[in-house]
């Protein structure tokens, strides 16, 4: 029987420079793909506008190449790949999944506030890759434009108004059918509940994609096979492996790490400016102190002795 290679990525968004946590993300990806003979693929989540800078792509690449953690193939860069998620989108709109939201983000808080909706820890990306608002506690959209007579949809449309694309979580749900199971190597067989998050957005009002989007088209395209990054995003799985049976696309195995932590046990930000690979340089500290650092962290954390990997 041909064995499948395994194929692993980092997928760094360049609005900041890498910091721990990213080396460590980096590191397990590499890492996963060597130990199998496989290939280690970069992604660069460039179509986060506003928060991007081109100067922090350069850096990327230079910050794992003084890792020691050589990527195979070309880099692939997200603000190149439009047409393919133009084509995905077209095909959940053939399949009468996509509707337009004109909401602004005032008036979805201020619609949540009436309904008095609850918060829930929702897909830690839904808030800034879905409706801009960012905590990552962001309760589901409350469903006001899906609710809009087609009269008026269509002269918001021909009118040119601005507006994000919706999936309506329940028709998708019912169009993939239920028990949509993937794999996570540390937490076992999951059973996709995509539910909780609502009408998720999957083009944004400013690029026509979304980070959920993006990265099932991505993941797909490029045959990721394992796909490896932090805790954080475990919940945006379940939301992945729905757009995965809806595209029709394969559905990886996943591991999701723990985060690296500060002393006082908070997740590293790319503010972290102390605690950037540069920094960390500037310092005197090796690319191999960095390695044996995270790795003496992991095997902490897998020995129960905390609960997320440990900074300097
Ligand atoms: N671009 C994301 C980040 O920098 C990671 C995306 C993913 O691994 O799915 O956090």
């Amino acid at each position: 029987m041909p064995v499948t290679p395994v194929i692993t990525r980092f997928a760094p968004s360049p609005t900041g420079a890498l910091h721990l946590g990213h080396a460590y993300a980096a590191l397990v990806a590499w890492r996963a793909a060597r130990q199998a003979g496989g290939r280690f693929l970069v992604r660069l989540e460039d179509i986060d506008g506003p928060r991007m800078r081109p100067a922090y792509v350069q850096a990327i690449l230079d910050d794992l190449t003084w890792l020691g953690l050589p990527w195979d193939g070309e880099v692939l860069r997200q603000s190149t790949r439009m047409a393919a998620y133009k084509a995905a989108l077209d095909r959940l709109a053939g399949m009468d999944l996509l509707y337009p939201c004109f909401c602004t983000r005032a008036e979805i808080r201020a619609e949540i506030d009436r309904a008095g909706s609850a918060p829930h820890p929702a897909a830690g990306r839904e808030g800034s890759a879905g409706d801009g608002s960012g905590d990552g506690m962001t309760p589901p959209y409350p469903g006001t434009c899906r609710a809009l007579a087609a009269s008026e949809r269509a002269a918001r449309l021909a009118a040119g108004e601005p507006h994000a694309l919706r999936l309506p979580m329940d028709q998708a749900l019912a169009k993939a059918g239920p028990h949509l199971v993937w794999h996570d190597r540390r937490r076992g067989e999951q059973v996709a509940d995509p539910a909780p998050f609502g009408d998720i957005v999957l083009a944004r009002k400013d690029i026509p994609a979304s980070y959920h989007l993006a990265v099932t088209v991505d993941d797909a395209a490029q045959g990721i096979t394992l796909v490896t990054r932090g805790e954080d995003l475990f919940a945006a799985s379940h939301i992945h492996r729905l757009l995965q049976a809806l595209l029709g696309l394969p559905v990886p195995d996943y591991l999701h790490h723990p985060l690296v932590v500060d002393g006082r046990g908070k997740r590293l930000a790319k503010r972290d400016d102390a605690r950037s690979l540069a920094a960390l340089r500037a310092r005197n500290m090796t690319a191999q102190h960095i390695k044996t650092l995270l790795e003496d962290g992991e095997a902490r954390c897998a020995a129960g002795l905390a609960t997320a990997i440990q900074g300097p």
